[in-house]
């Protein structure tokens, strides 16, 4: 079926072929229609299934077509995402899709600064992308004009929640006209999304695509047997199959990442890391790196990651198993994205072993255990006869105090509420750290 089909502009329709799209998705198929329809949507589908342009299309085809009431040169439509990369990515879409109109898109996200973003509001752009924090930030200074918004989407809506986000997202929405479309988006149905459907949303339509927590079809998953000791060893093994030319390594901690990047950078390997103590520059940096291929493999912690759409992924490696199966569906959805079809491998200590069945009951379906070929996981196993915590005992910490860890939104899993809502994405000093503690640096 072809886009127009859906009841979009031939100028939007053609600038979906010439993005390469031939036909459009399940989800699009389906909310596209209602979109356009003015009706407020709950989207849920898996990760690549194309939600953004699922609420983007449509959004466009409103402002292109009517005029605002006023014909003033406003913020028209809101699209908020729990992450600057996701925001980023957003945009990078939007002006894809927009590039026959004329139509003015602007981005807010914290760890840049504020002045281009405050300009850009105040010029009247009709289509922002924005994270809560810095959103937020400018709001509290009165830089925020929502007088004449139209529509408003959250996006990843369950991550947000995740985040710490739902006093930010409940401060903006009850900012925003009463009269207005609301969408919302989500990879999965909570009891707490359906909750802020609610809130948000009225009469909302519900559009699901796929079974709850599904992992994409396409991907091939596999679990190795391993040990802590065995990780390093055995994803260096793995890597030397040039078929993993483009990998994504899940890293449970940001020390974690840096150190598995080190030593793969040590070994010849072109890596990157991706997570909340990099600059914003240099995640763009990375991300770009490795979309375009001279970085082979990318190592990440969830946060930095969720939603992040990179072409060509070929493989994801979970290094550290994720505690959550929803974290899994996620980590996986990195890959075999938009029909490609990718690898998922996951290292699995003992200590993961009650994970992995959580995980199996969740997607209900076994994954295969592999055994790397040529690799003797046996060398590695006389350094740590007990495997029984994470950090091998060692000296106790000298009695100095830590300096306070910032409260980065990407410390691993904070329970809800434990972050500030709006410190999250834009105050935190993100480069203040040193990429590698002292910490680290001092492990034998
Ligand atoms: P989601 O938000 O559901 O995780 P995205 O919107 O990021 O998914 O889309 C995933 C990938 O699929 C992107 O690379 C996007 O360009 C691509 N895509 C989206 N819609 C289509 C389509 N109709 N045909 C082919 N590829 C598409
Ligand atoms: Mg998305």
């Amino acid at each position: 079926m072809p886009f127009e089909a859906l009841g979009l502009d031939p100028k939007i329709a053609k600038a979906v072929r010439e993005a390469g799209y031939t036909e459009p998705t399940p989800i699009q198929t389906k909310a596209i229609p209602l979109v356009l329809r003015g009706s407020d949507v709950i989207g849920i589908a898996q990760t690549g299934t194309g939600k953004t342009a699922a609420f983007v299309l449509p959004i466009l085809q409103r402002l292109s077509t009517k005029g605002s009431a006023t014909n003033r040169r406003c913020m028209r439509a809101l699209v908020i995402a729990p992450t600057r990369e996701l925001v980023v990515q957003i945009e990078e879409n939007a002006r894809k899709y927009a590039r026959h109109l004329h139509l003015r898109i602007a981005t807010v996200y914290g760890g840049v600064g504020e002045r281009p973003q405050i300009q850009a509001l105040r010029a009247g752009t009709e289509i922002v992308i924005a994270t809560p924090g810095r959103l937020i930030d400018l709001m509290d200074q009165g830089h925020v004009d929502f007088s004449g918004l139209e529509v408003a989407v959250l996006d990843e809506a369950d991550r947000m929640l995740d985040m710490g986000f739902l006093p930010a997202m409940r401060r903006i929405v009850k900012a925003l006209p009463k009269q207005r479309q609301t969408m919302m988006f989500s990879a999965t149905l909570s009891k707490e999304i359906e909750t802020l459907t609610n809130e948000f949303l009225v009469n909302a339509e519900i559009v699901q695509v796929g079974r709850r927590a599904n992992p994409a079809e396409t991907v091939a998953q596999f679990v190795y047997e391993t040990t802590k000791e065995a990780k390093l060893p055995l994803l260096l093994h793995l890597l030397g199959d040039a078929n993993l030319d483009s990998v994504l390594v899940f890293s449970r901690t940001k020390h974690g990442a840096d150190k598995i990047a080190r030593k793969l950078a040590s070994s010849g390997i072109n890596t990157a890391t991706l997570h909340s103590n990099r600059s914003q520059s240099q995640r763009i940096a990375a991300l770009k790196a490795f979309k375009a291929g001279t970085v082979r493999v990318l190592v990440a912690t969830d946060i930095a990651a969720r939603g992040i759409d990179v072409e060509g992924i070929s493989h994801v490696v979970n290094f550290d198993f994720p505690p959550q199966p929803e974290d899994y569906v996620h980590r996986i959805g990195r890959t075999g994205r938009a029909k490609a079809i990718g690898d998922a491998i996951s290292f699995v200590t003992p200590d993961d072993r009650a994970n992995l069945r959580d995980l199996e009951q969740f997607i209900s379906r076994g994954i295969p255990r592999k055994v790397a070929e040529g690799f003797d996981a046996s060398a590695y196993k006389a350094v740590a006869p007990t495997m029984t915590s994470w950090r091998p005992s060692r000296p106790a910490r000298p009695a100095a105090p830590r300096p306070q860890r910032p409260n980065t939104y990407a410390s691993s899993r904070p329970a809800s509420g434990s972050r500030p809502p709006a410190g999250g994405n834009g105050r935190t000093a993100v480069n203040s750290r040193p990429q590698f503690s002292d910490r680290t640096r001092r492990r034998p």
